[in-house]
């Protein structure tokens, strides 16, 4: 493992993110590393420094009365008990639906209730599993020598070596110009179906973006979050799905999305 490959990984070790063959790459390489070692130390320190700095804040009473006055309470109450013990319940029941990421909202939730506790959340199942593969899949793929199958910045090597491997063609941009530099792609695997992976380098930072045919339906909604400390975001074009994931920061990987899509479509010459 080499010192990018340790930085993008470092920050899920710290988050206990990383399963034990990949924490204990990232842990030999910062054990014969001073910069990463001294990367791991400091990005330690201001995390004790945050927990004990007391910047967690409380919900005002207000909002807890005012969410359980609007939860129904007859139908928040498991049959037969009392509405007491459904108030006593209720924000236990928030909390989960908040947390576990699904869009359950109770009907008698006011919009602007929703909106705050649920920002973020507005996804179904399919996309949290499928954000979460596509992160598995850009994890392995920082491992030595899984980047890329075709190592390339020519994308007109890159856009043929996809032929006959995949039901789809994936559009083949260089960013070069634009400050992302393709550097190859790949054969990947997420939701069960062969994907092509495209990847860009920012810096010493990978871009893996997964393209794969769009699996019809209503699913057409794009949509960004950050999971395990990762950005991905996604969107539908052309009957195909677009996944990118990588460390670098929100407005950067926004760009990105922005520069491949623009490419995509180039505004006819007149
Ligand atoms: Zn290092």
């Amino acid at each position: 493992m080499n010192c990018s490959e340790a930085d993008v990984l470092i920050n899920a070790l710290l988050d206990g993110e990383l399963d034990a063959g990949h924490a204990s790459d990232v842990e030999a390489h910062v054990a014969s590393c001073h910069d990463c070692a001294d990367k791991l130390a400091s990005l330690r320190a201001v995390r004790v420094a945050m927990a004990s700095a007391g910047l967690k804040e409380m919900a005002p009473a207000a909002l807890r009365d005012r969410i359980e006055r609007a939860l129904p309470a007859a139908s928040a109450s498991p049959a037969g008990a009392p509405a007491s013990i459904a108030r006593r319940a209720a924000p236990w029941r928030l909390n989960r639906r908040v947390f576990a990421g699904g869009f359950a909202v109770g009907t008698a939730l006011s919009a602007a209730v929703a909106a705050t506790l649920l920002v973020a959340v507005v996804r179904d199942d399919r996309d949290q599993k499928i954000a979460s593969e596509v992160v598995s899949a850009h994890l392995r793929s920082l491992q030595p020598g899984h980047l890329t199958d075709v190592e390339t910045s020519d994308q007109h090597t890159v856009k043929p070596w996809f032929n006959g491997k995949l039901d789809v063609a994936p559009p083949v941009i260089d960013l070069t110009a634009e400050g992302f530099t393709l550097i190859g792609g790949r054969l990947d695997d997420i939701d069960g179906e062969t994907a092509a992976a495209l990847v860009y380098r920012r810096r010493h930072h990978v871009i893996n973006l997964f393209v794969a045919r769009h699996p019809g339906g209503e699913h057409a909604r794009g949509g960004s979050e950050i999971h395990h400390g990762f950005n991905v975001r996604h969107w539908t074009d052309g009957g195909l799905d677009f996944w990118a994931v990588s460390d670098i920061n929100a407005g950067e990987l926004d760009e990105f999305c922005k520069k491949f899509t623009a490419a995509a479509h180039p505004a006819p010459s007149s």
